[in-house]
C-alpha cells in the first residue's frame, strides 16, 4: 500500500460518490431578467430595451447620481472601520428613513426601522415577520403586481390572495372593483399590500381621494396595511409620493413599510432599503423591533453599509440633499416628458388607438395595452423588447429614436 509520505500522488481516501442533486430539474428562468439577457445578445444595431425595471438616461445608461458619488468621495476620506453594522444598520440612516417616509405626520417613538437589503430584504423581512409574528395571515395583492411580490410571501409560508386593480383594458384603476374585494373577500387583520406610488407593473396609482377612502376601509374592517414603497419620488415628487402612506396611517395604527432607495438614488447594486414598523405605541414598537432584529439576526445578520452610509451621508448635509432632490426630480421629468413625447408621437402615427391613458400613470413602468403577441413582433421584426404583459420602462426609451419607436408600435398594431 502506498501511503501519503511516500511522495506518490494517489489520494488517501476515494470520494464517496453520492447523487443527492440529481433529480433536481432546472428552475425556469426569471421571466424579465431573461429578456435583458436576449437583449444583449440581440446584433441588431436598432434595438431599444424597455423591459429592464432600471432608470436609464438618454443614452441608454443607468447613471451614478453626482449627489451619490460626492457622498462617496466623503465616504472614502472619512471611513474609519470596516466592522460590522448593528443588526438593525447605521442608526442616521434609519432616522432619515422615517423622515422620509413621514415627516413629522406621526411620532417616530412609535416606529420600528431596520436597514435591509434593498426593497427585496424589506419585503422578505415583512414576509417573516407576519408569519412569525401574526400568523395564520392572509396576505391580499393586486393583481397585477410585482412578481416577486407572491414569491416573497408564499416563500415565508404565507397564504397569499388577490384582489381587482384595473379596468377590464387593464390601462386605469377600478377602484370601485378593488374596494369591493377589500371590503367582501378579506377577513378583520388580514394583511393588504398596497404601493405607496409609481405601481409596478402597471403605473396605475390611487388618488389622493383614493388613499382617503382606503384608509377609511382599511380602519372600519381592521386591514393591515403592508405598503411597498420603492419609488419616492418618481411619482409626483418625494413629499407628495408619501401622501399614501401618510394618508394611511392617520385612520390606521398599525402598519408595515418596505422602502427601496435603488430607484431615487440610482443604488440599485448596493442594496438598500428599509423595513419601517409603525406599532399603535412606543411599547410595542420596541418590542416589535426586537422581533425584527431576531429574525434578522438568523438570516444576513446585519446589513451591508456602503449604500446606507451614502444615502445617510446624502440627507445629514443640506447641499447634497438639494443636490440629490435636483437630481430626483430631472429624471422625474425626463419620464414625465417621455411621457407626452409618446402618447404625441402615437397621434402622429395615424394608428386607431389612443395612448393618452399613458399620461395618468406614474413612474417608470406603464401597462401599454399591448399584448404577449405585439410583444413579440416588437422583438423579433423591430428589436424593441418589453415585457409580455405589455408592461413598458418608459424611461428606457430614448428621445432620439421616439419615432421609430412609435412607427414600430404602430406597425405591430396594423397588424402590418
Ligand atoms: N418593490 C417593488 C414594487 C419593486 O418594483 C422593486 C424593484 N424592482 C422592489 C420592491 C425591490 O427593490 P430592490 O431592488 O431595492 O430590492
Amino acid at each position: 500500500m502506498t501511503s501519503p509520505a511516500s511522495g506518490s500522488s494517489a489520494p488517501a481516501h476515494s470520494v464517496a460518490s453520492t447523487n443527492r442533486f440529481s433529480h433536481i430539474a432546472t428552475a425556469p428562468p426569471d421571466p424579465i431578467l431573461g429578456l435583458g439577457e436576449a437583449f444583449n445578445a440581440d446584433p441588431n444595431p436598432e434595438k431599444m430595451n424597455l423591459s429592464v425595471g432600471v432608470y436609464q438616461d438618454s443614452s441608454g445608461k443607468t447613471p451614478i447620481l453626482p449627489s451619490v458619488k460626492a457622498a462617496e468621495a466623503k465616504l472614502l476620506a472619512d471611513e474609519k472601520s470596516k466592522g460590522y453594522l448593528s443588526i438593525d444598520g447605521l442608526p442616521d440612516y434609519r432616522a432619515a428613513v422615517a423622515q422620509m417616509v413621514f415627516g413629522n405626520s406621526l411620532d417616530h417613538k412609535r416606529l420600528g426601522v431596520v436597514q435591509t437589503p434593498g426593497g427585496t430584504g424589506a419585503v422578505r423581512l415583512a414576509a417573516d415577520f407576519l408569519a412569525d409574528q401574526l400568523s395564520p395571515i392572509r396576505v391580499w395583492m393586486s393583481v397585477p403586481t410585482w412578481a416577486n411580490h407572491q414569491s416573497i410571501f408564499n416563500a415565508a409560508g404565507l397564504t397569499t390572495e388577490n384582489y381587482r386593480y384595473l379596468t377590464v383594458d387593464k390601462t386605469r384603476l377600478d377602484f370601485s372593483a378593488m374596494c369591493d374585494d377589500l371590503r367582501t373577500k378579506t377577513t378583520p387583520g388580514d394583511a393588504v399590500l398596497l404601493h405607496a406610488c409609481c405601481h409596478n407593473p402597471t403605473g396605475v396609482d390611487p388618488t389622493a381621494d383614493d388613499w382617503k377612502v382606503l384608509a377609511e376601509l382599511f380602519a372600519e374592517r381592521r386591514l393591515m396595511p403592508v405598503i411597498d414603497f420603492a419609488y419616492q419620488g418618481f411619482g409626483d415628487g418625494i413629499e407628495a409620493d408619501a401622501i399614501g402612506v401618510r394618508t394611511m396611517l392617520s385612520r390606521v395604527s398599525e402598519a408595515i413599510i418596505c422602502t427601496s432607495f435603488s430607484k431615487n438614488f440610482g443604488l440599485y447594486s448596493e442594496r438598500v432599503g428599509s423595513l419601517v414598523l409603525v406599532a399603535a405605541g412606543a411599547e410595542s414598537a420596541a418590542a416589535s423591533h426586537s422581533q425584527l432584529k431576531r429574525l434578522v439576526r438568523s438570516n444576513y445578520s446585519n446589513p451591508p453599509r456602503h449604500g446606507g452610509a451614502i444615502v445617510a451621508t446624502i440627507l445629514a448635509d443640506p447641499a447634497l440633499t438639494t443636490q440629490w432632490r435636483g437630481e430626483v426630480d430631472e429624471m422625474r421629468r425626463r419620464i414625465t416628458k417621455l411621457r407626452s413625447d409618446f402618447v404625441e408621437g402615437m397621434v402622429r402615427t395615424g394608428v386607431d388607438r389612443d395612448f393618452s391613458f399613458l399620461l395618468d400613470q406614474k413612474g417608470m413602468f406603464s401597462f401599454s395595452g399591448l399584448t404577449a403577441m405585439h410583444a413579440d413582433e416588437l422583438r423579433y421584426k423591430h428589436g424593441i423588447y418589453i415585457v409580455g404583459s405589455g408592461r413598458i420602462n418608459v424611461a428606457g426609451m430614448s428621445e432620439a429614436r421616439m419615432n421609430h419607436l412609435c412607427q414600430a408600435v404602430a406597425s405591430v398594431l396594423r397588424g402590418d
